[in-house]
């Protein structure tokens, strides 16, 4: 597959200005209106049939071609982050406080490298759906754009995605099948007690006693609820109640973070939750409030098409150059939203050695962080030629 590799290393070029150039441009979740509009304006020049503001600032380029039945969906990610960008590069954000510190600049520009190749060069039959999505960043732009009628207006039988990845090297790619990533839920808990004199207790109902229970009896849910060989997290972030050393408040509040890598996992947090929380109120006599926010799913890679991105990869870059069974990470990702409905894969792409840095890259979500532009042409071949694989030419489906 050299031959493919090469010709995207060809047109790299154009494809790490365009990176830049959103580098410099970086828009929040739903305010991608530059980003979207110039993903559009690309598509349209190459002869996508595109559609704009699917769910808010999303993009959808479809080009079909041939007689094959088949759908294949490629989803890239768009928005930046609330972050003051410390880089030092030459194409920093001219945005003050707004930055591309998760290498989303980079996935849309390795897509649309793909979807030039594809309509000029693409030898496949079938569908191409070319997603580029809205405020992946907790926004949770996958789902405006599936209530938006993403999959019933553009079908798809497979969907794919690619994250750059600090920590892998520039060229090598890792699979998972199965939980790749967590998924994130927030709760709010407002105990409501009876405030008072701090030097009579008993005349008061104390939330801030009930509070402090509460965050230790939380702490079992994991150790005591959750299977050994299951990872789960249960973290405490805040715990705010009271102002003077001789009051009793009449509330406390805490803030919770939840995440889980196995969808029954999730479920058992959040009912051991609710039970210890209001059990635990009652024992102290205060009520307790519990705002349950879900917020992204947990991302599971199917079967078939994990070792069907596999073979792609291998193909592309060579045995050694993949992992095909990586680690799951604790980080929450949308595209989960789209595997739920849509069988697929979420592949991820080595971000590390820059030329241009020492060492490795710093984590994504840093001040510092930057896309490696090596990854132009290498994410843009295997997007190429997962194409191909997926819709191949003279092939009834
Ligand atoms: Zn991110
Ligand atoms: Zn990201």
């Amino acid at each position: 597959m050299t031959y493919l590799l090469q010709a995207l290393t060809e047109r790299a070029g154009e494809f790490i200005r365009l990176r830049r150039d959103i580098h410099r441009n970086p828009e929040l979740a739903f305010e991608e209106h530059r980003t979207a509009a110039l993903v559009a304006d690309k598509l349209e020049g190459w002869g996508y049939a595109v559609e704009r503001g699917v769910g808010g600032t999303g993009v959808v380029g479809r080009l079909v071609r041939g007689e094959g039945s088949r759908r294949l969906g490629l989803r890239a990610d768009m928005d930046a982050l609330p972050i003051v960008e410390a880089s030092g590069r030459e194409w920093a954000s001219a945005r003050a406080g707004v930055m591309h510190a998760c290498g989303h600049d980079g996935h849309t520009a390795m897509l649309l490298a793909a979807a030039r190749h594809l309509a000029e060069q693409g030898r496949f039959s079938g569908t191409l759906n070319l997603v580029f999505q809205p405020a992946e960043e907790g926004g949770g732009g996958a789902l405006r754009m599936m209530d938006d009628g993403l999959f019933e207006r553009y079908p798809c039988d497979a969907v794919f995605a690619m994250h750059n990845m600090p920590g892998i090297p520039q060229g090598h790619m890792v699979m998972r099948e199965g939980a790749m990533m967590a998924s994130s839920d927030y709760a709010t808990i407002v105990l409501s007690g009876v405030g008072g004199h701090g030097a009579m207790p008993h005349k008061a109902v104390d939330p801030l006693v009930a509070a402090a229970s509460i965050v230790m009896a939380l702490q079992t849910i994991v150790s005591r609820n959750i299977d050994p060989l299951q990872p789960a997290v249960v973290t405490v972030g805040a715990l705010h109640a009271g102002h003077a050393n001789n009051v009793i408040p009449a509330t406390a509040t805490l803030e919770l973070t939840v995440r889980a890598l196995d969808r029954d996992a999730r479920a058992t947090l959040e009912r051991r939750i609710r039970e210890l929380v209001q059990f635990q109120a009652q024992s102290f006599g205060v009520e307790a409030d519990i705002q349950w926010r879900p917020g992204y799913s947990v991302l599971v890679n199917s079967a078939e098409e994990t070792a069907f991105a596999r073979e792609v990869a291998v193909e592309l870059l060579g045995a050694d150059r993949v992992t095909l069974q990586g680690e799951p990470l604790t980080g929450s990702e949308d595209f989960a939203f789209m595997l739920e409905r849509v069988p697929g894969s979420y592949v991820l792409i080595g971000n590390d050695g820059d030329p241009s840095q020492a060492g490795s890259s710093c984590m994504v979500h840093n001040p510092g962080y930057d896309f490696n532009d090596g990854n132009i042409a290498v994410g843009s071949a295997y997007w190429v030629l997962l194409a191909e694989r997926f819709l191949p030419v003279g092939t009834q489906h």
